[in-house]
């Protein structure tokens, strides 16, 4: 922590003198500052994005350009600890700083960076040795390297502690063996956050440890998959022998796996939901609204006014949660319910643009703001299974806010080789 703050009007000026200088300001003053108008610009609203791989690599290409230099002026690490290359600034002059870069162009890689940035890198410094710390945390943040969460498995992905991944242990060494699966971003990666199984004689929560697998690794094979709206976002992820020393790569505890996930899992609520736009908006959904004349028919209203007044409550939610966070309370099962309202409204987007486009959704006559909201409305329901599924995010809601009965827990005090058997017999 810095022992003397700058003024933060201070800080506003240099950040936004410096902004001027190597940014590059936002050309539509659109009021929103976000979407151009109807008919102008790029009509893309893809949630995942179709892209080759070279123009993927681009993209990122131009993410960390901006990081580095935003990183080497200061600017990349201001809340983080200045043992760790950061500023150790409080909270406030991060919200500074973000209302200040809001007006210039941030290129936008998708979830990769978020994800590296956001998850990995905070739970590799809740859980890292100050050497793993040194190692990962500064090349992460400053976009040098990647990193990915290798946590769900073809049979564990809500109930994530059932994974199966093996770590056995060799000497000074561990040998990984399984398959991981939906790993988003582990093609433009060089690490994968990876909870695995290292005791089966224990339950299942207690016998997990996590892993900095390098995906370069021999016997590490990443297999994109082809989703239904294009675009290859996720992988899966196979490890075959893959030796790793103890000392350089287990993050935490052995056996304390699922605190690292739970950590991680944490990060991801927080970053969830926040408002970050993703697909298409209420403002170009309102534009095709106009544009085809339909502001009077009286069933298009009613849907407008419905998106509009919840993306307001959805808003407003997570504005709470902000405040709660500044006030100092600990993030809360809020994270829950603004992911929720988040899904259900992106949900809300595709069933108003559908009712608006109609044929134009599925036939593709090359119209501007017309097909290609095809790519919103296929990818819109993967998110209400990324990072704890609508129904997931309900049981959290009823548990921890309603108190209702918590879900039967079968398998808690029973060794996992056992639950196993178990449920093979069931
Ligand atoms: C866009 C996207 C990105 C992803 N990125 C990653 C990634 O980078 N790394 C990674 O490790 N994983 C990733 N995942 C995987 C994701 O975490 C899992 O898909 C998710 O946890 C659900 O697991 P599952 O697919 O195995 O479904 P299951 O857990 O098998 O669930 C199947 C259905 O049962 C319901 N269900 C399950 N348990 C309960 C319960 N207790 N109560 C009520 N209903 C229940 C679920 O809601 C769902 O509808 C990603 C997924 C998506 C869609």
């Amino acid at each position: 922590m810095s022992t003397t703050l700058p003024d933060p009007d201070v800080f506003r000026s240099e950040a936004r003198a410096w902004l001027e200088q190597h940014g590059e300001l936002r050309a539509a003053a659109t009021g929103d500052g976000s979407d151009p108008d109807w008919g102008t610009g790029s009509d893309n609203v893809a949630v995942f994005h179709n892209r080759s791989e070279a123009e993927e690599a681009e993209i990122l290409g131009r993410a960390q350009a901006w990081q580095r230099k935003k990183f080497d002026a200061g600017y990349g690490m201001l809340s983080w600890p200045v043992e760790l290359g950061g500023r150790g600034l409080p909270m406030l002059y991060v919200r500074i700083w973000n209302s200040e870069e809001s007006r210039f162009v941030i290129p936008d890689a998708g979830e990769l960076p978020p994800t590296s940035m956001g998850l990995i890198a905070p739970t590799v410094a809740a859980y890292g040795t100050d050497a793993q710390k040194q190692r990962w945390v500064p090349p992460i943040m400053r976009q040098d390297e990647y990193g990915c969460q290798l946590f769900s498995e073809p049979a564990a992905g809500s109930d994530l502690a059932s994974v199966v991944t093996k770590a056995v242990r060799d000497g000074d060494e561990w040998v990984l063996n399984g398959q991981k699966v939906w790993t988003s971003g582990a093609r433009f990666s060089q690490w994968g956050l990876a909870i695995t199984r290292t005791d089966f004689d224990v339950p299942k929560h207690r016998g997990l440890t996590a892993f900095m697998v390098p995906l370069d690794a021999p016997g590490v094979e990443v297999r994109p998959i082809r989703q239904m709206s294009g675009g290859a976002c996720f992988n899966e992820v196979f490890l075959s022998d893959v030796r790793l020393s103890d000392a350089d790569y287990r993050l935490g505890n052995v056996g304390d796996g699922w605190r690292v996930a739970l950590t991680c899992l944490g990060f991801e609520r927080d970053h969830s939901g926040g408002g970050s736009p993703v697909g298409g908006s209420l403002k170009r959904v309102l534009g095709a609204a106009r544009h085809f004349g339909l502001t009077s028919d009286p069933h298009i209203r009613q849907t407008l006014a419905d998106l509009y007044a919840h993306e307001k409550m959805a808003q407003f939610t997570n504005r709470r949660a902000a405040a709660a966070l500044k006030a100092g309370q600990t993030p809360g099962p809020e994270g829950s319910l603004s992911k929720l309202m988040w899904t259900a409204n992106m949900k809300r987007v595709s069933d108003a643009i559908s009712s608006i486009l109609g044929p134009r959704l599925i036939a593709d006559t090359g119209e501007w703001g017309t097909y290609a909201w095809g790519e919103h409305v296929l990818g819109a329901p993967g998110y209400r299974i990324a990072g704890g599924s609508d129904e997931v995010q309900r049981n959290i809601v009823g548990e921890r806010v309603l108190q209702l009965p918590a879900e039967p827990r079968v398998d808690k005090d029973v060794s996992f080789s056992e639950a196993q058997r178990l449920a093979r017999k069931a």
